[in-house]
């Protein structure tokens, strides 16, 4: 039997990423500082807030999956600043693309087609490879683990699971990389020895999505 992933979970998701960029917001700029211009947190701050203040204004009203994350993604070119905004919008933008029918759930093999579609979106808009100490880094690993625990038949919170331990390796082995994409790459081998704030932010997607679904009431 396939467990649904609903609407509810997404909206909760959402909610606890909102709440892991605020909280980490200094720390993400911190990390950005090193190599970069100390805004990481900011940008995905400002556009967080903005995204959960919508959730908690129309999150009854969203009819379905594809209009949720096309919400998010609009919200997010809108209003973060930098580089992040554009590419974490083409993500969610990405995401439901190829979600017919207007679903309000969805099975963990959708969930993990999602998200690839999500990281090719990224990488389309960005030109990014692994390896260039980007997000990717961090997507990439964790939506792969994700296809192989729905192929492997695996439960949602198995599958979430090893989607993190995936993405939190590969924000850890952005350290040891020398930043080639992005404003990292300015400083050639004085970026290695850094962890990249956009991993972090990517690996915080996969961790909400973790405990929410550990979390969930329903
Ligand atoms: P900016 O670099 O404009 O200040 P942010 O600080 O918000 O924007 O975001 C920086 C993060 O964006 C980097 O840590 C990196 O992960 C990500 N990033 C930058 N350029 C690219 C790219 N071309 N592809 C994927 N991710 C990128
Ligand atoms: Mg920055």
């Amino acid at each position: 039997m396939s467990q649904e992933i609903t609407l509810r979970h997404f909206v909760k998701w959402l909610q606890r990423y909102g709440e892991y960029i605020d909280s980490r917001e200094s720390y993400l700029s911190e990390l950005d500082a090193a190599i970069g211009d100390a805004d990481h947190g900011a940008n995905m701050a400002r556009g967080m807030e903005k995204v959960c203040a919508r959730l908690a204004e129309e999150a009854g009203d969203y009819e379905n999956v594809s209009l949720l994350m096309r919400s998010v993604a609009m919200t997010l070119i809108s209003s973060v600043g930098g580089a992040a905004g554009p590419l974490y919008g083409a993500f969610f933008l990405r995401a439901a693309k190829d979600l017919t029918g207007n679903p309000t759930a969805v099975t963990l093999e959708q969930l993990a087609h999602m998200f690839r579609c999500g990281l090719e979106g990224v990488q389309q808009r960005g030109k990014a490879e692994l390896d260039e100490k980007t997000m990717l880094d961090a997507l990439s690993p964790g939506v792969a683990a994700l296809e192989s625990a729905a192929a492997a038949g695996q439960s949602v919170e198995e599958a979430l699971q090893a989607a993190c331990t995936a993405a939190e390796r590969g924000m850890q082995h952005t350290i040891m990389l020398q930043a080639t994409k992005g404003r990292a790459s300015y400083l050639g081998p004085r970026s290695i020895g850094h962890q990249d704030p956009g991993a972090t932010s990517a690996y915080y997607l996969f961790l909400a999505a973790q405990e929410s679904w550990g979390t969930d009431g329903e």
